[in-house]
This record gives C-alpha cells, sequence and structure tokens, in this order.
C-alpha cells in the first residue's frame, strides 16, 4: 500500500469540542475529513462532555477578547445551522479586589472592546444579586451579554453537521501510531489511514501522541472536581431568578479563581467549581487521589459559606473532568516544528470551550497551509523555551 493516494485531505484526531470544530470547518471547506475518537461517542472522560460551560467577553487577555465578537457570531451560525438552541444570556458577574491588577485588566478589556457592563461596589452587589455577598470588600462588574452554552448539546449539533457536510466520524477507534510524512499514516485499533495533514486535538492525551514525533510540550493534565451545591431556599439562584453565572477572581485565601453557573443541570442545585486540579494521568483519571479530602473541595466549602450564604457549604454531587494547562494558560495552536501538516491544537487551561469555533477554525486553515486571520504569536510552540524534541 505504500504510496497509495491518502483517502482524506486531513485527519483529526480526538472528537472533543476543538476537533470537532476543526473538522467541521474542514468539511465545510469541502475537505475530506476524517474525525477519530478513541472512546465511543459521547463519553465523559475528557474534557468536552457536561451540561453547561460559561461564555464571556471579560478576558483580562486582549488576544482572547479580540476574537469573542467572531466566536458569538460563529456560535450562533452553528444554531442555526443545526436549529438547537446552544447559548443562554444569563450575564456575567466579576468579583475582584479593587486596584488588583486582574480586575483593572477586565475593566480595561472590557472598556477597549465596547462590551456592555454595569460597576457595582460591595454594597450594591447584595442589593442587586442577593445571593451574592462580597465577603473580602471586593468590587465587582456585570457583563449583561455572556451566558451558558449548552455543552453536551453543542458538541453534537456541531459533529451532527461535520457528517452532514461529507465528513467520516470513527468513534471506538483510539489512533495508536502517527507516521509522518509528505503523506501522514494514522494506525488505530481498528485499521489504517492516511491523509496530507493530520490535526492532533487529544486534550490531555496530546503528550502521549507527541512523544513518538519527538515533541513533548509543558502541558499537564488536571483532575477537575465539578461540585454542585444544593439552595437553602428552592429557586433562589436559579437564572430565572436572575442569578447569573459568576468568576470569583483568585485572592490569597483562593490561590486560583472560582467560578458558577446558575442551578440548571440539577434541580436546584448551583455548580460552583474551583479553577484548577491536582496533576493525573489520563489514562488513570477515576483513580481516586490520596489522601481523604480534595483541596479543591476544601478550598470551595470555605468560598461557598462566605460568598454564596444561600447555599448548603457541602458539595451535594461531585463530577469529574479534565483540564490541560500550559504555564502561561495560553493555548497551544501550531505546527509541528518538524512536520508542517502536523497541526496541534492543545492546552486549552480550562477555558476553551467558548473559543471552539474560532480555535477549529485556525486549525483548520494551519492545516491548509494557509495563515490564519489573527496573531498567533500567544500560540505558539516556540514560546516555550525549554519545549523537549526526542530524537525519532
Ligand atoms: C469542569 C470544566 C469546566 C470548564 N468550564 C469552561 C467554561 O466555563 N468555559 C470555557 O470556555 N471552557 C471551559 N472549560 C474548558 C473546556 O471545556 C476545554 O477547554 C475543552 O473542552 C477542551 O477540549 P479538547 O477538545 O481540547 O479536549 P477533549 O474534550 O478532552 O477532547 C480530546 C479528545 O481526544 C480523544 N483522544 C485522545 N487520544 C486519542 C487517541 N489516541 N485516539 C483517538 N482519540 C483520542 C479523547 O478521547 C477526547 O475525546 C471547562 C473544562 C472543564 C473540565
Amino acid at each position: 500500500m505504500l504510496g497509495a493516494a491518502p483517502r482524506y485531505d486531513a485527519i483529526v484526531v480526538g472528537a472533543g469540542i476543538q476537533g470537532s470544530f476543526a473538522a467541521y470547518h474542514l468539511a465545510k471547506r469541502g475537505r475530506r475529513a476524517l474525525l477519530l475518537e478513541q472512546f465511543p461517542l459521547p463519553h465523559s472522560r475528557g474534557s468536552s462532555h457536561g451540561q453547561s460551560r460559561i461564555i464571556r467577553s471579560t478576558y483580562p487577555q486582549p488576544h482572547y477578547a479580540r476574537a469573542m465578537p467572531e466566536c458569538y457570531r460563529l456560535w450562533a451560525q452553528l444554531e442555526a445551522e443545526a436549529g438547537v438552541q446552544l447559548h443562554r444570556q444569563t450575564g456575567l458577574l466579576v468579583l475582584g479586589a479593587e486596584g488588583s491588577p486582574a480586575f483593572g485588566a477586565c475593566l480595561q478589556s472590557l472598556a477597549q472592546h465596547g462590551v456592555p457592563r454595569e460597576l457595582l461596589s460591595a454594597q450594591e452587589l447584595p442589593r442587586r444579586f442577593p445571593g451574592v455577598r462580597a465577603y473580602g470588600g471586593e468590587t465587582a462588574v456585570f457583563e449583561p451579554t455572556a451566558g451558558v452554552l449548552r455543552a453536551d448539546k453543542a458538541l453534537r449539533a456541531v459533529q451532527d453537521l461535520f457528517l452532514q457536510a461529507g465528513g467520516a466520524l470513527r468513534d471506538g477507534e483510539k489512533v495508536v501510531a502517527i507516521n509522518p510524512g509528505p503523506v501522514v499514516t494514522v494506525r488505530t485499533s481498528a485499521g489504517v489511514h492516511r491523509a496530507g495533514s493530520l490535526v492532533i486535538t487529544a486534550g490531555p492525551w496530546t503528550n502521549k501522541l507527541l512523544a513518538p514525533l519527538g515533541l513533548q510540550l509543558p502541558l499537564q493534565p488536571l483532575r477537575v472536581s465539578v461540585c454542585y451545591w444544593k439552595e437553602k431556599v428552592p429557586g433562589t439562584y436559579g437564572s430565572a431568578a436572575g442569578f447569573p453565572c459568576f468568576l470569583s477572581l483568585r485572592t490569597s485565601q483562593t490561590p486560583h479563581d472560582v467560578y458558577g453557573l446558575p442551578a440548571s443541570e440539577y434541580l436546584g442545585m448551583v455548580k460552583v467549581c474551583y479553577h484548577h486540579g491536582c496533576p493525573v494521568d489520563p489514562d488513570e483519571r477515576d483513580r481516586e487521589p490520596e489522601g481523604s479530602a480534595l483541596p479543591d473541595i476544601q478550598i470551595l466549602r470555605g468560598f461557598v459559606s462566605r460568598y454564596l450564604p444561600g447555599l448548603e457549604p457541602e458539595p451535594a454531587v461531585v463530577e469529574t473532568c479534565m483540564y490541560t494547562i500550559t504555564p502561561d494558560e495560553d493555548f497551544v495552536l501550531d505546527r509541528h516544528p518538524q512536520f508542517s501538516n502536523i497541526v496541534i491544537g492543545a492546552g486549552f487551561s480550562g477555558h476553551g470551550f467558548k473559543l471552539a469555533p474560532v480555535v477549529g477554525k485556525v486549525l483548520c486553515e494551519l492545516s491548509l497551509g494557509q495563515a490564519p486571520g489573527c496573531d498567533m504569536e500567544p500560540f505558539r510552540i516556540q514560546r516555550f523555551p525549554g519545549q523537549r524534541r526526542a530524537a525519532l
């Protein structure tokens, strides 16, 4: 079979939200695309499962804030194509210490990009949002256009539209070997596929696929607890009661951000999570970490009792998800340094879902040998000076 013409223009490895959007954009451009997923779909063993993700324009980093108008436009396009409502506007409340650099950067970015916003003092906050207390005297900014994406439905919609556009999706088929070259050969648990280019969007498994390709990136998979907290009075923390999404910027007591979404997945329970977790091997995710209590849940108990007094300070449901973080929490969207027809999308650092329509477009353009229309500097592999290149 050596020298056979490739059946596909591109193969995408990993059918999470990023790979699914990359495949969708390829198929929409008339390319023959194959999307490979190791687990039977749908599954809850990566980073893209669950019913909700926050979408917001409040971003301290300008490169994400700049991408948000196009993200909102592409999400609306997907909703229209699929005929499914994927976005629910709830607003987002950002809590931060007055004068802190992170809060200042959020305010500056909102102003610079003309995003509607409302500033609230610690005294005004409980009048406007009775369920929230600015325990540490924080000020807040409210972004009314932010909201919730229905994550599981979005993932399903983008995969369905990919198939409708002529794409091929094979789940339960794990990629076990990649042979680079002008035609990339991919061996899976079920067969062999060939394509002119390859996109690797394998989430927490990315480094496992890159190692035989002579590359290791500073990607740290984290096991993250997804906690749901019961309302003391039913209905007080739902979006019908006007409770928004929120993001509480890191403080000395909570060294990473805490975020939450109005009750929707479970009746009367609010999702409140810590934006950090425990290092994990993605193949061992479900093994209980050592020690009796997870540090993130301990931190959340304290946060909920101080800032959200209308919730029971003990999580009623705890689920698991994974982040893949980079040292600067910026994504990796780049070509392999040695094999320019192998494109990598990784390190979405717990904030990549909302940006997936644009991420997928960028990965599609890179795999077609085109220059994306946005500034790619923040996403380049070269920014990691110590990136390891193993001998091939
Ligand atoms: C609890 C939680 C809350 C979050 N909240 C938000 C939020 O509010 N807003 C936001 O914007 N973002 C949020 N995120 C981040 C967002 O969900 C992720 O950035 C995004 O889902 C990453 O998608 P991915 O496609 O890179 O990874 P994944 O979803 O993990 O997809 C990678 C896929 O590759 C497959 N794969 C791996 N290896 C192979 C192989 N060898 N062969 C075949 N397939 C393979 C995996 O099985 C997996 O399906 C959150 C994440 C978590 C965990």
